[in-house]
């Protein structure tokens, strides 16, 4: 369960910035998980609530994004969508590509009162 610590981090910056700009509720927050990341998003949204309780973030509705992977193959420099563990590109079937976006994890938007 990382997903508790992960909700601990974004609840650590929620509270930082409801601190910075003296929000007394946050309502709504938006958070974006790459598909590659090993994140499940019930049990992030579970535990989110369970460590909200008594925060300025109580309330507040969690709308994760799951975001795909995108690969980049060195020999064609194309950018390909990553769906499964193998990154494979779809033009040489090159095998070294790099992970260009799909392990992130970040609150994009926070909505406040
Ligand atoms: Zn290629």
């Amino acid at each position: 369960m990382h997903e508790v610590s992960i909700a601990q981090s974004m609840l650590k910056i929620i509270e930082d910035e409801s601190d910075k700009h003296g929000v007394s509720r946050v309502t709504q927050l938006h958070v974006r998980i790459g598909s590659l990341s090993t994140v499940v998003p019930e049990a992030l949204s579970f535990a989110f609530e369970v460590i909200t309780k008594g925060t300025v973030a109580e309330d507040a509705e969690l709308n994760i994004e799951v975001v795909p992977a995108v690969g980049r193959c060195r020999n064609c420099n194309i950018d390909f969508k990553v769906d499964s563990a193998l990154f494979l590109c779809p033009e040489c079937g090159e095998i070294a590509a790099e992970i260009i976006c799909g392990k992130e994890l970040e609150i994009s938007h926070i909505e406040a009162e």
